[in-house]
């Protein structure tokens, strides 16, 4: 980039903000990132990255690390809800000489990603909640929820599904769409005698349940279920509901029954997408990951996904003179492919709610799609 930009600020410190100031500041660029958290815990359980995600991570320079902290998956393994297994799907399926799928709690992930922008000078502002921006000719002003503000050269939302970024710059609120089911997540411990390293999926119906090793001894579990647009889940009766659907499958949902403690956080939310019409730019401001393209996580791309942004973005910032020119080769780079992997998530899902077959035909699609460079 050879116009001058100086300051660069990032709304949101997920993990698609924080690749992106790595990516940045590795560039040369002085970044700041704002985020509304207290802390540099992300919030939910674990995240799965698959084979596609590698490169970026050792763009990034944290790949051996989230090996390190992580667990390798070998496949995914599908059964039906009394323990038949269906069919298994190799998770090496663009090197098989690689490890596969690698699964992390998102506390260890947001702790490599904080550490490795610090160690190279990104500032980290905790408790900075945006609230609004103007721009004016020669940057951007933005005010923050304390009545703090800042200026920078330009502005990048990574703030999430419900991007406050993305409504001001389009000027209208977008409503992320419901696509009809709830998501339960929470972490289980695995009796060692029980170790394994697949991703362990169970259909009854429309209802499934995923189970997730993060080492020998402990991994996490999801529940994808139909639910109405406005179902509300109970915090204080959650455990038992949780139960109550657990206890329809046999086989390796006693794995769920033995090692869910009622203590245990359990995270509820409903299954949502964004899908936009419009330019992910605007003048001096742009945004990325699921403020762009929030997707149905049954395909677990969506933190892949923004960590393509975060690394194409910063390639073509680097490449432009103008950051103009730059967020337009950037939304060229990524939209059809961040589109693609959306529809085939919402379809994944639309089958699931209409109990048709052909979900493996879909992550297989997906793998394939995939298996080309970003
Ligand atoms: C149930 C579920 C399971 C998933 N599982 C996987 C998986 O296994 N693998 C995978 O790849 N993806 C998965 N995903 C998707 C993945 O979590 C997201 O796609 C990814 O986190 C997107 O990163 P992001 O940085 O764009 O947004 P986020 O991770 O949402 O980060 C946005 C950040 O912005 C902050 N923020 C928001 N508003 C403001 C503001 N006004 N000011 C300052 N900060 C703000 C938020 O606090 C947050 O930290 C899953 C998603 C869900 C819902």
């Amino acid at each position: 980039m050879k116009q001058q930009i100086k300051k660069v600020l990032i709304i949101g410190g997920g993990i698609g903000g924080l690749s992106a100031a790595i990516a940045l500041r590795k560039n040369g660029l002085s970044v700041t990132v704002c985020e509304s958290s207290s802390s540099n815990s992300l919030k939910g359980a674990g995240i799965l990255q698959p084979q596609n995600s590698f490169g970026v991570l050792k763009e990034l320079g944290i790949y051996e690390q989230c090996l390190n902290k992580g667990f390798q998956l070998n496949s995914l393994k599908i059964f039906d809800k009394d323990g038949m297994i269906i069919s298994e799907i190799s998770e090496r399926f663009m090197d098989e000489n690689l490890p596969g799928r690698n699964a992390i709690w998102r506390s260890e992930l947001s702790g490599i990603l904080v550490a490795k922008a610090q160690s190279l000078g990104v500032n980290i502002e905790w408790n900075k909640t945006l609230k609004s921006y103007t721009e004016h000719e020669y940057g951007v002003n933005v005010t923050f929820e304390d009545e703090s503000t800042l200026t920078c050269d330009i502005l990048i939302g990574f703030d999430g599904i419900r991007s406050k970024v993305r409504d001001i710059m389009l000027g209208r609120k977008i409503h992320p769409q419901f696509l009809g089911m709830g998501s339960w997540r929470f972490p289980i411990e695995f009796p060692k005698s029980k170790s394994f390293n697949e991703t362990l999926m169970l259909h009854n119906g429309s209802t499934k349940i995923g189970i997730v090793p993060l080492s020998e001894s402990a991994g996490y579990a999801f529940i994808l279920k139909p639910v109405k647009i406005d179902y509300w889940d109970d915090k204080m009766t959650r455990y038992e509901r949780v139960m109550n659907i657990v206890d329809q499958f046999r086989g390796a949902s006693t794995l769920i029954k033995e090692g869910l403690s009622k203590d245990s956080p359990i995270l509820f939310n409903l299954v949502e997408e964004v899908v936009l019409e419009e330019n992910w730019y605007s003048n001096r401001v742009v945004i990325g990951g699921d403020a762009a393209h929030a997707s149905a996580p049954n395909l677990a791309q969506g933190a892949a996904m923004a960590i393509e942004d975060a690394i194409v973005l910063a390639e073509e910032i680097d490449n432009h003179d103008y950051f103009y020119t730059a967020f337009q080769s950037y939304f060229k780079r990524r939209y059809y492919r961040a589109q693609k992997v959306q529809k085939l998530s919402s379809e994944l899902i639309r089958k699931e709610l209409l109990r048709e077959e052909g979900s493996e035909k879909i992550i297989m699609a997906c793998h394939s799609f995939l298996s080309t460079a970003y």
